[in-house]
């Protein structure tokens, strides 16, 4: 087993940080046949799998199955044939299987933005008489939009109120109708606790949707377990379904009967293939999806998750914190200007750290371009996302030197660095 995380102090730790130990984890790693499912372009180390995952090789060949033979024989007879139509729920029902949902519980639709748009405004609807829906300053920008925006479309007094991490679990009352909350903070990675703020919630009748986009498939999430009404979460990050595929969204079973979507969508309409003129919603989860579904996106997503499926979940998050911590210990060692902002005990963090610089995006930008790729989130963050399923240790070493000397050689003050793109 790995010994790094056994009782030892802190220096004798880091002295027994060696390549040659390096080498032997990655050698000892349940995990390590998994890199050889993607493609990864040589000469790369990828550290944004937490943003856009690599593309596994399953999925080209799928992808040309599905383009010469369902779209291109197959044409619209597809629906039927390759069962298009329950794609969403098909693979809704294996990615519950990672966030420790039932089947019949998540959909995959639409992007993460619209899948809050259609819970923020059932959950609204199902506490009309309550005006306070709570999130806090500083989490991911389309939740906090999406809220604004649900809350605009309401003829009522509701109101979107934003209470730091720590006082979230102290503000929630009988006023409050909804509780939104990134499980993991996309900048800084701070876990909430899923359970307490859930239970505090229920306590004061309130309803609380979290949205998982930088925790499923990386770290142990039990829903219904955490009793969770409601969650939604991103299919292109950890679950590696390609640049914008569709997302998810979870209800619990309890609420499927009580709340409906306001996107009344013919999809989710009870009996789509009668095209009557009113809505009526379909029970289950499916009455949660709007629009014709997105095939190409949702069959490549299928595959991302069909990998992850086949791995074992503990494996995943131990190692995602080994990989993490690594990291971690070894900029301390090597590269301490560079100030840790995420939470220093790896159980408080998710899958990814985030490191401040004042010229964080010169560095990022020099570090990308000698093959270390991760983001720049601002004003001043250095984003590392750890993988799992295709990182080796060797490529956490590596990275933390690579940084280092980037850092230390003064080469990210060139100003071509300076220059910002379009998407940091
Ligand atoms: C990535 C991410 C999203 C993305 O939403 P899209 O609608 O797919 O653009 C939403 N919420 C969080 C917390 C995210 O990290």
């Amino acid at each position: 087993m790995h010994r790094k995380f056994d009782k030892t102090t802190t220096h004798e730790r880091r002295d027994a940080i060696t390549y040659a130990a390096i080498r032997r984890w990655d050698n000892e790693d349940p995990l390590r046949h998994r890199r050889e499912e993607f493609d990864l372009p040589g000469g790369v180390i990828y550290l944004d799998g937490n943003s856009l995952g690599p593309l596994p090789k399953a999925t080209r060949s799928r992808m040309d199955e599905v383009l010469t033979k369902e779209w291109g024989q197959g044409l619209i007879r597809s629906w039927n044939t390759h069962d298009w139509i329950d794609a969403p729920l098909r693979v809704g029902d294996k990615i519950a299987k990672l966030i420790g949902a039932r089947s019949g519980e998540v959909v995959v639709a639409d992007s993460t933005s619209v899948n809050l748009f259609k819970l923020i405004g059932a959950a609204l609807a199902a506490r009309p008489d309550r005006c306070v829906v709570l999130s806090e300053p500083g989490n991911f920008p389309t939740d906090l939009y999406m809220a604004e925006g649900v809350i605009g479309t309401r003829n009522c007094a509701a109101q979107l109120r934003l209470e730091p991490a720590d006082r979230i679990i102290d503000s929630i009352d009988s006023n409050t109708a909804l509780v939104v909350l990134t499980h993991v903070h996309y900048k800084t990675a701070a876990i909430h606790d899923m359970r307490a703020i859930t239970a505090k919630a229920h306590e004061h009748g309130a309803l609380v949707i979290w949205d998982l986009s930088h925790s499923a498939g990386a770290m142990d999430i039990d829903l219904n377990g955490c009793n969770v009404d409601m969650a939604v979460g991103c299919g292109y990050k950890y679950l590696n379904g390609g640049p914008g595929a569709p997302a998810y969204l979870f209800v619990a079973e309890r609420l499927h009967a009580q709340i409906a979507s306001p996107l009344k969508g013919w999809m989710g309409h009870l009996r789509p293939f009668e095209f009557e003129d009113r809505y009526a919603p379909a029970p289950g989860i499916r009455r949660f999806l709007c629009g014709t579904p997105s095939i190409l996106g949702l069959l490549s997503l299928e595959v991302g998750v069909d990998l992850m499926l086949r791995c074992r979940m503990q494996d995943i998050v131990q190692k995602s914190r080994w990989l993490s911590e690594l990291f971690v210990d070894l900029v301390a060692d090597i590269c301490p200007t560079l100030e840790l902002v995420s939470p220093t005990n790896v159980l408080e963090r998710g899958s990814h750290v985030s490191l401040a610089h004042p010229d964080g995006y010169c560095i990022m930008q020099a570090l990308i371009e000698r093959g270390v790729i991760g983001d720049f989130r601002a004003p001043n963050l250095l984003r590392f996302g750890f993988t799992p399923l295709y990182l080796r240790y060797q490529d956490v070493w590596d990275a933390a030197y690579t940084l280092s000397d980037v850092v230390h050689s003064g080469c990210w003050a060139d100003p071509r660095y300076a220059v910002r793109a379009a998407v940091t």
